[in-house]
């Protein structure tokens, strides 16, 4: 692996390719995420999400997306289905595309779809997205919403135990702190939690918190910073004068809560607002330069901008 190439645990860019009317392949000063882009941020991978994911026709839509951007030649990306795609990708110039779901409301129960999914280069899934589905509820963005407590649900526990199997990543971000807590107690793999920051520097129900981040890492798992203005501040706005060093703050504060082991980024490029002084991907420049700035090993920044994903992928994949 590339030294300091990065691998981002979340990405909105399919959905902004659509409203923006732009292609993958031409550089654009429009949302934050293409292929020129990305190799100028040295960004190797990132999870695509397919949002929403609250019914099987936006599965499904996504899903011939998705499809679509890999094979078309010009876009120069491949899935990324195993750990040693990784190098490939790296070896042909391609940018990785780990194939994952944005909240899973569309699948059945018994799971035919999932497992067909996973078959198409399904790898990663989140099992709500802040909204309530037969498989469990996630978090409110309003903080004046009490939290729902139903957690995960009985097929929620069953589609976790077929993740496991399959060896399919299950992501916490999204969901309500009772599903949280659940998810831990049934996954026998590591987790993570692809776009959340520390609800310790910005109190909204999306971040985790301290005992949450201490439980994320007992269980082996990674969170990915998120560069979400209403997710970075202390103020909970979404205004983006927000200085891009806030994201480095939230990597400090998961490092030194429990070590380089557990944090990464997940930006939520084109899902969100982020800092006007990231402006897009190739922002992840000087984050990287940030984090030397303030004394990082090397080892430590590779871990954040790679190595923690991909001990996952390891562990998690088959
Ligand atoms: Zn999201």
């Amino acid at each position: 692996m590339k030294d300091q190439a990065v691998i981002d645990g979340h990405t909105d860019v399919l959905l902004a390719l659509i409203q923006q009317r732009r292609k993958f392949f031409e550089e654009s000063d429009k949302g934050h995420v293409d292929f020129p882009r990305m190799k100028k941020g040295n960004v190797i991978a990132a999870f695509f999400a397919i949002w929403p994911g609250i019914n099987q026709y936006h599965i499904q839509r996504g899903t011939q997306q998705l499809l679509e951007l890999v094979e078309e030649p010009k876009n120069n990306a491949m899935f990324i289905k195993k750990p040693n795609d990784l190098e490939k990708a790296e070896k042909e110039e391609k940018v990785g595309v780990i194939f994952h779901i944005e909240g899973i409301g569309g699948f059945d129960t018994e799971l035919h779809f999932f497992n067909i999914l996973y078959r198409l280069g399904l790898r990663s899934i989140g099992i709500t997205w802040s909204d309530v589905n037969i498989f469990g509820s996630g978090s409110s963005f309003d903080p004046n919403t009490p939290e729902d407590t139903r957690g995960i649900t009985s097929e929620g526990r069953e589609l976790i135990l077929e993740a496991n199997k399959l060896g399919v990543i299950v992501d916490v971000s999204h969901l309500s702190d009772k599903s949280f807590w659940d998810v831990l107690d049934i996954s026998k793999k590591p987790i993570i939690a692809s776009h959340s920051s520390c609800r310790s520097i910005c109190p909204v129900s999306r971040n985790l918190t301290d005992e949450m981040i201490h439980a994320l890492a007992d269980n082996g798992g990674v969170m990915g910073i998120n560069f979400g203005n209403m997710f970075l501040r202390e103020d909970c706005r979404s205004s983006n004068d927000t200085p891009f060093t806030k994201i480095i703050d939230h990597v400090d504060y998961v490092k030194n809560l429990v070590g380089p082991d557990h944090v990464a980024f997940g930006s939520d490029f084109d899902g969100t607002g982020v800092p006007t002084e990231v402006k897009d991907v190739t922002g992840f420049n000087k984050l990287v330069a940030e984090m030397e700035e303030r004394g990082y090993s090397n080892e430590d920044i590779n871990k954040i901008c790679h190595g923690n994903f991909i001990r996952i992928f390891k562990k998690v994949w088959r």
